[in-house]
Protein backbone atom coordinates (compact mmCIF):
# COMPACT_ATOMS: atom_id res chain seq x y z
CA UNK A 1 0.00 0.00 0.00
CA UNK A 2 0.84 3.30 -0.57
CA UNK A 3 1.66 5.91 2.35
CA UNK A 4 1.82 9.37 2.68
CA UNK A 5 2.70 12.09 5.39
CA UNK A 6 3.83 15.31 5.78
CA UNK A 7 7.18 16.98 7.07
CA UNK A 8 7.47 20.45 8.28
CA UNK A 9 9.97 23.21 8.46
CA UNK A 10 10.63 26.83 9.74
CA UNK A 11 11.08 28.90 6.87
CA UNK A 12 10.93 32.89 6.28
CA UNK A 13 9.35 33.66 2.87
CA UNK A 14 11.83 36.37 0.97
CA UNK A 15 9.87 39.84 -0.68
CA UNK A 16 9.41 37.80 -3.80
CA UNK A 17 8.18 34.90 -2.33
CA UNK A 18 5.48 37.16 -0.76
CA UNK A 19 3.96 38.61 -3.22
CA UNK A 20 3.27 35.06 -4.79
CA UNK A 21 2.14 33.94 -1.51
CA UNK A 22 -0.82 36.36 -1.93
CA UNK A 23 -1.56 36.66 -5.51
CA UNK A 24 -2.03 32.89 -4.70
CA UNK A 25 -4.67 33.44 -1.96
CA UNK A 26 -6.46 35.68 -4.63
CA UNK A 27 -6.26 33.08 -7.13
CA UNK A 28 -7.97 30.87 -4.86
CA UNK A 29 -10.35 33.75 -3.38
CA UNK A 30 -11.48 34.38 -7.55
CA UNK A 31 -11.74 30.64 -7.90
CA UNK A 32 -14.33 30.49 -4.50
CA UNK A 33 -16.09 33.62 -6.11
CA UNK A 34 -16.66 32.03 -9.93
CA UNK A 35 -18.06 28.79 -8.35
CA UNK A 36 -20.34 30.12 -6.14
CA UNK A 37 -21.71 32.82 -8.62
CA UNK A 38 -22.11 30.25 -11.61
CA UNK A 39 -23.17 27.74 -9.12
CA UNK A 40 -20.38 25.11 -9.48
CA UNK A 41 -19.59 21.71 -8.12
CA UNK A 42 -17.14 19.80 -9.69
CA UNK A 43 -13.52 20.20 -9.62
CA UNK A 44 -13.86 20.07 -13.88
CA UNK A 45 -16.30 22.65 -14.33
CA UNK A 46 -14.70 24.87 -12.15
CA UNK A 47 -11.59 24.37 -14.03
CA UNK A 48 -13.06 25.42 -17.21
CA UNK A 49 -14.80 28.39 -15.80
CA UNK A 50 -11.73 29.73 -13.95
CA UNK A 51 -8.76 28.47 -15.49
CA UNK A 52 -8.24 31.49 -18.46
CA UNK A 53 -9.07 34.19 -15.38
CA UNK A 54 -6.31 33.00 -13.27
CA UNK A 55 -3.97 33.96 -16.12
CA UNK A 56 -4.57 37.99 -15.15
CA UNK A 57 -2.40 37.17 -12.21
CA UNK A 58 0.26 36.59 -14.13
CA UNK A 59 1.55 33.58 -12.07
CA UNK A 60 3.46 30.07 -13.55
CA UNK A 61 0.20 27.90 -14.56
CA UNK A 62 2.07 25.37 -12.23
CA UNK A 63 0.01 27.08 -9.33
CA UNK A 64 -3.20 27.17 -11.33
CA UNK A 65 -4.61 23.39 -10.92
CA UNK A 66 -4.11 23.67 -6.79
CA UNK A 67 -5.74 27.26 -6.48
CA UNK A 68 -8.43 25.19 -7.93
CA UNK A 69 -8.49 22.18 -5.99
CA UNK A 70 -8.01 24.48 -2.49
CA UNK A 71 -11.21 26.53 -3.68
CA UNK A 72 -13.44 23.32 -4.76
CA UNK A 73 -12.57 21.76 -1.17
CA UNK A 74 -13.60 24.63 0.69
CA UNK A 75 -16.81 25.53 -0.88
CA UNK A 76 -17.41 21.95 -0.63
CA UNK A 77 -17.14 22.34 2.98
CA UNK A 78 -19.38 25.59 2.84
CA UNK A 79 -21.99 23.53 0.78
CA UNK A 80 -22.44 20.37 3.29
CA UNK A 81 -22.53 23.20 5.61
CA UNK A 82 -25.53 24.49 4.29
CA UNK A 83 -26.80 21.40 3.74
CA UNK A 84 -26.54 20.33 7.04
CA UNK A 85 -28.97 23.94 7.40
CA UNK A 86 -25.53 25.10 9.70
CA UNK A 87 -24.43 28.14 9.94
CA UNK A 88 -21.84 28.96 7.21
CA UNK A 89 -20.21 32.04 5.65
CA UNK A 90 -19.00 32.25 2.49
CA UNK A 91 -15.22 31.22 2.22
CA UNK A 92 -12.39 33.32 1.96
CA UNK A 93 -8.78 32.67 2.69
CA UNK A 94 -7.09 35.61 4.19
CA UNK A 95 -3.49 34.17 4.93
CA UNK A 96 -1.07 34.04 1.88
CA UNK A 97 0.04 30.79 1.21
CA UNK A 98 1.47 28.85 -1.73
CA UNK A 99 1.57 25.48 -2.79
CA UNK A 100 1.47 22.98 -6.10
CA UNK A 101 2.40 19.28 -6.68
CA UNK A 102 3.95 19.68 -9.85
CA UNK A 103 6.65 22.40 -11.69
CA UNK A 104 9.08 22.26 -8.41
CA UNK A 105 12.19 20.57 -8.12
CA UNK A 106 15.04 19.69 -5.11
CA UNK A 107 18.48 20.12 -6.03
CA UNK A 108 21.32 20.17 -4.00
CA UNK A 109 19.70 20.59 -0.66
CA UNK A 110 17.06 23.37 -2.03
CA UNK A 111 13.45 23.51 -2.68
CA UNK A 112 12.97 25.29 -6.25
CA UNK A 113 9.60 26.60 -6.21
CA UNK A 114 8.79 28.58 -9.82
CA UNK A 115 8.40 32.29 -9.83
CA UNK A 116 8.46 32.56 -13.75
CA UNK A 117 9.21 30.55 -16.79
CA UNK A 118 11.98 28.47 -16.09
CA UNK A 119 12.90 30.72 -13.45
CA UNK A 120 13.27 29.50 -9.62
CA UNK A 121 13.57 30.82 -5.62
CA UNK A 122 15.66 28.56 -3.97
CA UNK A 123 14.73 27.79 -0.22
CA UNK A 124 17.55 26.01 1.94
CA UNK A 125 15.90 22.49 3.38
CA UNK A 126 17.42 21.90 7.39
CA UNK A 127 19.16 18.63 7.55
CA UNK A 128 16.33 17.13 9.32
CA UNK A 129 14.04 17.09 6.24
CA UNK A 130 17.11 16.88 3.94
CA UNK A 131 17.36 13.48 5.93
CA UNK A 132 13.55 12.52 6.05
CA UNK A 133 13.39 12.75 1.99
CA UNK A 134 16.72 11.40 1.07
CA UNK A 135 14.61 8.20 0.12
CA UNK A 136 10.90 8.98 -0.88
CA UNK A 137 8.82 10.73 -3.66
CA UNK A 138 7.98 14.35 -2.58
CA UNK A 139 4.53 14.84 -4.04
CA UNK A 140 4.03 18.81 -3.30
CA UNK A 141 4.88 21.72 -0.84
CA UNK A 142 2.88 24.47 0.79
CA UNK A 143 4.07 27.32 1.83
CA UNK A 144 2.33 29.20 4.33
CA UNK A 145 3.41 32.19 7.03
CA UNK A 146 6.55 30.55 8.64
CA UNK A 147 5.97 26.97 7.95
CA UNK A 148 7.03 25.05 4.87
CA UNK A 149 5.39 21.51 4.46
CA UNK A 150 6.57 18.81 2.02
CA UNK A 151 4.13 15.74 1.84
CA UNK A 152 5.91 12.62 1.34
CA UNK A 153 4.54 9.54 -0.36
CA UNK A 154 6.43 5.45 -0.43
CA UNK A 155 5.47 2.08 -0.62
CA UNK A 156 5.20 0.26 2.31
CA UNK A 157 4.46 -3.54 2.28
CA UNK A 158 1.33 -4.43 4.86
CA UNK A 159 1.96 -5.80 8.10
CA UNK A 160 0.15 -9.44 8.03
CA UNK A 161 -1.75 -8.57 11.77
CA UNK A 162 -2.25 -11.98 13.82
CA UNK A 163 -4.71 -10.06 16.29
CA UNK A 164 -6.44 -6.33 17.01
CA UNK A 165 -5.59 -4.11 19.92
CA UNK A 166 -7.75 -1.32 20.92
CA UNK A 167 -7.09 1.86 22.03
CA UNK A 168 -9.15 3.94 24.76
CA UNK A 169 -8.86 7.33 24.97
CA UNK A 170 -9.67 9.06 28.66
CA UNK A 171 -9.72 12.49 29.98
CA UNK A 172 -5.92 11.70 31.26
CA UNK A 173 -4.60 8.63 30.16
CA UNK A 174 -4.87 6.13 27.20
CA UNK A 175 -5.42 2.45 27.72
CA UNK A 176 -4.15 -0.01 24.56
CA UNK A 177 -4.88 -3.73 25.37
CA UNK A 178 -6.63 -6.91 24.46
CA UNK A 179 -7.38 -9.80 26.12
CA UNK A 180 -3.69 -10.62 26.23
CA UNK A 181 -1.95 -7.55 27.63
CA UNK A 182 -2.66 -3.91 27.80
CA UNK A 183 -0.44 -0.78 28.69
CA UNK A 184 -2.14 2.44 30.41
CA UNK A 185 -0.25 6.30 29.10
CA UNK A 186 -0.16 8.94 31.59
CA UNK A 187 -1.11 11.81 29.64
CA UNK A 188 -2.72 13.59 32.69
CA UNK A 189 0.34 16.10 31.92
CA UNK A 190 -1.89 17.49 28.88
CA UNK A 191 -4.55 18.16 30.74
CA UNK A 192 -2.58 20.46 33.59
CA UNK A 193 -0.94 21.97 30.42
CA UNK A 194 -4.06 23.14 28.86
CA UNK A 195 -5.36 24.31 32.31
CA UNK A 196 -2.45 26.50 33.50
CA UNK A 197 -2.37 28.30 29.87
CA UNK A 198 -5.98 28.57 29.73
CA UNK A 199 -5.48 30.14 33.38
CA UNK A 200 -2.66 32.83 32.00
CA UNK A 201 -4.94 33.17 29.11
CA UNK A 202 -8.04 34.36 31.25
CA UNK A 203 -5.67 37.16 33.05
CA UNK A 204 -4.57 39.11 29.88
CA UNK A 205 -6.45 42.68 30.79
CA UNK A 206 -4.75 44.75 28.35
CA UNK A 207 -7.30 46.42 26.83
CA UNK A 208 -5.82 46.43 23.44
CA UNK A 209 -6.97 43.71 21.19
CA UNK A 210 -3.79 43.93 18.59
CA UNK A 211 -1.28 43.29 21.79
CA UNK A 212 -3.77 40.60 23.64
CA UNK A 213 -4.09 38.89 20.13
CA UNK A 214 0.12 38.57 20.06
CA UNK A 215 0.60 37.14 23.57
CA UNK A 216 -2.31 34.29 23.42
CA UNK A 217 -0.95 33.74 19.86
CA UNK A 218 2.95 33.17 21.53
CA UNK A 219 1.24 31.51 24.34
CA UNK A 220 -1.18 29.59 22.50
CA UNK A 221 1.87 28.51 20.41
CA UNK A 222 4.20 27.08 23.35
CA UNK A 223 1.00 25.28 24.92
CA UNK A 224 0.40 23.46 21.29
CA UNK A 225 4.33 22.61 21.12
CA UNK A 226 3.97 21.07 24.40
CA UNK A 227 1.04 18.89 23.97
CA UNK A 228 2.41 17.84 20.67
CA UNK A 229 5.05 16.77 22.06
CA UNK A 230 3.68 14.56 24.94
CA UNK A 231 0.81 13.00 22.34
CA UNK A 232 3.86 12.32 19.95
CA UNK A 233 5.47 10.04 22.17
CA UNK A 234 2.75 8.47 23.32
CA UNK A 235 1.56 7.76 19.47
CA UNK A 236 5.11 6.61 18.55
CA UNK A 237 5.44 4.11 21.43
CA UNK A 238 1.57 2.72 20.90
CA UNK A 239 2.34 2.08 17.13
CA UNK A 240 5.88 0.80 17.79
CA UNK A 241 4.39 -2.16 20.54
CA UNK A 242 1.60 -2.65 18.20
CA UNK A 243 3.94 -3.57 15.21
CA UNK A 244 6.10 -5.53 17.03
CA UNK A 245 3.18 -7.96 18.53
CA UNK A 246 1.20 -7.77 15.05
CA UNK A 247 -1.66 -6.38 16.21
CA UNK A 248 -3.77 -3.99 13.86
CA UNK A 249 -4.90 -1.27 15.96
CA UNK A 250 -8.43 0.02 16.70
CA UNK A 251 -9.96 3.25 17.88
CA UNK A 252 -13.31 4.31 19.10
CA UNK A 253 -15.03 6.51 17.35
CA UNK A 254 -15.88 9.50 19.11
CA UNK A 255 -17.89 12.05 17.07
CA UNK A 256 -20.53 13.18 18.94
CA UNK A 257 -18.83 13.41 21.87
CA UNK A 258 -18.65 17.07 22.65
CA UNK A 259 -22.21 17.15 21.89
CA UNK A 260 -22.81 15.74 25.23
CA UNK A 261 -22.67 19.30 26.99
CA UNK A 262 -23.85 22.29 25.67
CA UNK A 263 -23.77 25.93 26.20
CA UNK A 264 -26.63 27.03 28.30
CA UNK A 265 -27.84 23.22 29.77
CA UNK A 266 -26.61 24.07 33.45
CA UNK A 267 -23.30 22.78 33.36
CA UNK A 268 -20.61 25.56 34.38
CA UNK A 269 -17.82 26.22 31.69
CA UNK A 270 -15.43 24.23 33.64
CA UNK A 271 -16.97 21.36 33.16
CA UNK A 272 -17.32 21.64 29.38
CA UNK A 273 -13.58 22.58 29.08
CA UNK A 274 -12.61 19.52 30.46
CA UNK A 275 -15.13 17.78 28.45
CA UNK A 276 -14.49 19.35 25.28
CA UNK A 277 -11.32 20.98 24.64
CA UNK A 278 -8.64 19.88 27.58
CA UNK A 279 -7.64 16.71 25.27
CA UNK A 280 -6.88 16.84 21.95
CA UNK A 281 -8.68 13.58 21.35
CA UNK A 282 -8.53 13.64 17.66
CA UNK A 283 -4.70 14.66 17.33
CA UNK A 284 -3.35 11.19 19.05
CA UNK A 285 -6.69 9.56 16.79
CA UNK A 286 -4.48 11.21 13.53
CA UNK A 287 -1.34 10.70 14.94
CA UNK A 288 -1.60 7.19 15.76
CA UNK A 289 -3.12 7.03 11.87
CA UNK A 290 -0.55 8.56 10.43
CA UNK A 291 2.66 6.49 12.29
CA UNK A 292 0.20 3.07 11.72
CA UNK A 293 -0.02 3.32 7.81
CA UNK A 294 3.69 5.14 7.73
CA UNK A 295 4.99 1.61 8.66
CA UNK A 296 2.43 0.00 6.89
CA UNK A 297 -0.01 -1.48 9.71
CA UNK A 298 -3.67 -1.10 9.69
CA UNK A 299 -5.04 1.05 11.94
CA UNK A 300 -9.25 1.07 11.18
CA UNK A 301 -11.72 3.35 12.93
CA UNK A 302 -14.70 1.97 14.31
CA UNK A 303 -18.19 3.25 13.13
CA UNK A 304 -20.19 5.16 15.66
CA UNK A 305 -22.91 2.19 15.97
CA UNK A 306 -19.93 -0.20 16.65
CA UNK A 307 -18.65 2.39 19.23
CA UNK A 308 -21.67 2.13 21.23
CA UNK A 309 -21.41 0.45 24.76
CA UNK A 310 -17.97 -0.13 24.52
CA UNK A 311 -17.29 1.16 28.32
CA UNK A 312 -20.25 -0.26 29.59
CA UNK A 313 -20.66 -3.67 28.26
CA UNK A 314 -18.94 -6.75 30.03
CA UNK A 315 -15.85 -7.84 28.19
CA UNK A 316 -16.06 -11.50 29.56
CA UNK A 317 -20.26 -12.29 28.57
CA UNK A 318 -21.40 -9.29 26.80
CA UNK A 319 -23.91 -8.46 29.21
CA UNK A 320 -23.98 -4.73 30.82
CA UNK A 321 -22.38 -3.75 33.90
CA UNK A 322 -22.37 -1.42 36.65
CA UNK A 323 -19.68 0.95 38.05
CA UNK A 324 -18.47 -0.96 41.81
CA UNK A 325 -16.42 2.13 42.97
CA UNK A 326 -14.25 4.65 41.14
CA UNK A 327 -13.03 3.38 37.49
CA UNK A 328 -13.83 -0.19 38.64
CA UNK A 329 -16.81 -2.13 36.93
CA UNK A 330 -18.82 -5.60 38.33
CA UNK A 331 -20.95 -7.73 36.01
CA UNK A 332 -23.18 -8.93 37.89
CA UNK A 333 -23.87 -11.92 35.67
CA UNK A 334 -20.10 -13.44 35.33
CA UNK A 335 -18.83 -12.27 38.38
CA UNK A 336 -16.21 -9.90 36.45
CA UNK A 337 -14.31 -7.01 38.22
CA UNK A 338 -12.43 -4.52 35.90
CA UNK A 339 -11.08 -1.25 35.29
CA UNK A 340 -13.19 0.37 32.76
CA UNK A 341 -10.43 1.36 30.85
CA UNK A 342 -9.26 -1.93 30.47
CA UNK A 343 -12.73 -3.33 29.74
CA UNK A 344 -13.28 -0.78 26.67
CA UNK A 345 -10.05 -1.59 24.91
CA UNK A 346 -10.74 -5.29 25.20
CA UNK A 347 -13.91 -4.05 23.70
CA UNK A 348 -13.21 -2.09 21.27
CA UNK A 349 -10.34 -4.63 19.91
CA UNK A 350 -13.18 -7.29 20.34
CA UNK A 351 -15.40 -5.44 17.88
CA UNK A 352 -13.69 -4.94 14.79
CA UNK A 353 -12.78 -8.82 14.91
CA UNK A 354 -16.38 -9.54 14.55
CA UNK A 355 -16.80 -6.74 11.75
CA UNK A 356 -14.05 -8.39 9.66
CA UNK A 357 -15.40 -11.85 9.54
CA UNK A 358 -18.89 -10.50 9.10
CA UNK A 359 -17.62 -8.33 5.97
CA UNK A 360 -15.29 -11.82 4.91
CA UNK A 361 -18.53 -14.00 5.50
CA UNK A 362 -19.90 -11.62 2.66
CA UNK A 363 -22.78 -10.60 3.90
CA UNK A 364 -24.69 -7.99 1.71
CA UNK A 365 -24.32 -3.91 2.53
CA UNK A 366 -21.55 -5.34 5.24
CA UNK A 367 -18.87 -5.72 2.51
CA UNK A 368 -19.69 -2.65 0.59
CA UNK A 369 -18.93 -0.65 3.88
CA UNK A 370 -16.62 -1.96 4.71
CA UNK A 371 -14.27 -2.30 1.73
CA UNK A 372 -11.99 0.20 2.86
CA UNK A 373 -10.71 -1.86 5.74
CA UNK A 374 -10.51 -4.62 4.19
CA UNK A 375 -8.20 -3.36 1.44
CA UNK A 376 -6.60 -1.82 4.39
CA UNK A 377 -6.03 -5.19 5.23
CA UNK A 378 -5.20 -6.77 1.90
CA UNK A 379 -2.23 -9.08 2.36
CA UNK A 380 -3.08 -9.27 6.11
CA UNK A 381 -3.95 -12.52 7.45
CA UNK A 382 -7.48 -12.00 9.36
CA UNK A 383 -8.02 -12.84 13.02
CA UNK A 384 -10.12 -15.65 13.92
CA UNK A 385 -9.68 -15.65 17.24
CA UNK A 386 -12.87 -13.78 17.98
ZN1 LIG B 1 -20.01 -10.47 32.51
Amino acid sequence: MYAYKAVKQDFIPSDNIKVMMSKFTDMVNLAITVMIESNLTSRNSASKETYHKLTAYGMPSYYYPEAINKAVALVKTYRKRIRKKKKATIPHVNKGMLSTYYGFRIEEGNLLVPIANRQYAAIPLNKHTLEIISDVKVHSFVLSDCTLSLTIGREVASIECITTVGVDRNLRNATVGNEMHHEVYDLSDVVRIKQRYRKKKSNFHRNDRRIQKQIASKYGKRERNRVRQIIHTASTTIVKKAIENKEMIVLENIKGLSNITVKGDGNGHNFRFLLKNAFPYGMLASQIMYKGSWEGLPVIELTRKETRNTTMECSECGSMTRIEHDRILKCDSCGLEIDRDVNACINIARRVRARLIRALNGLPGEAVKQSKDVEQMAGSQIPTNI
